[in-house]
């Protein structure tokens, strides 16, 4: 891969490490991703996207217009879990926070969406210093809330598809355990699901779960 597109793209490598870093290092939970929407928000601002904040909640759209062409939306979710970092890393999240129901807890980027908005803010500024190899627009969004299952609706709630503009493709992306240096991809749902078994079933219901789970 080495077209017009990617050119500057090696020398983004660093400063995208350290942006990675800085936000593992300073997690935090749903709809309270004011740090994270923050350095989001100056980074778009910063490469020229029109920015507005405060989307559902904690939510940040960047819209970057660069003459005819598709509109494509690009997301990433931007919230930690209430789990404790047992990583050493020396950029490992130590924080804590209050959850919902009032109990102080750890929190860490245990689900990956420190790299998926280090991936989006380096992608975004990609196309932001590359502009005049592309045309089109490019809606970038960073989620608040994704794992309570709630900032997307609350995003929709707050007017999203009528304050930005209508989007031809939507890109969502989540890490997962795989060699490095790969990717894959495919159309509509995938690692998306939030169903949980129930926790009760029939005797023989169960029988199969376990006997599935034995083969698996
Ligand atoms: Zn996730």
């Amino acid at each position: 891969m080495d077209g017009p597109a990617d050119r500057g793209l090696d020398e983004r490598i660093d400063d995208l490490e350290a942006l990675y870093q800085d936000l593992h290092a300073h997690p935090e939970l749903a709809f309270e991703e004011r740090r994270t929407a923050a350095l989001v928000a100056g980074r778009l601002a910063a490469a020229g996207y029109a920015v507005t904040t405060g989307v559902g909640g904690t939510g940040v759209v960047g819209v970057l217009d660069n003459g005819a062409g598709p509109t494509v939306l690009l997301r990433a979710d931007m919230d930690a879990l209430p789990v404790r970092e047992v990583e050493r890393v020396p950029y490992r999240g130590t924080a804590t926070a209050t959850d919902p129901d009032g109990a102080t807890v750890p929190v860490m980027h245990a689900c990956g969406h420190d790299t998926h908005v280090t991936a989006l803010v380096g992608a975004v500024e990609q196309l932001a210093a590359t502009r005049s190899a592309w045309s089109g627009r490019v809606l970038a969004v960073f989620q608040p809330a994704e794992e309570i299952g709630a900032g997307a609706r609350a995003m929709l709630a707050d007017g999203f598809l009528d304050r930005f503009p209508r989007f031809d493709v939507a890109l969502g992306q989540h890490i997962t355990s795989a060699p490095s240096g790969h990717l894959y991809a495919r159309p509509g749902v995938f690692m998306a699901a939030a169903d949980r078994p129930p926790r009760r079933c029939s005797s023989r219901a169960g029988a199969w779960l376990a006997a599935a789970d034995h083969r698996g």
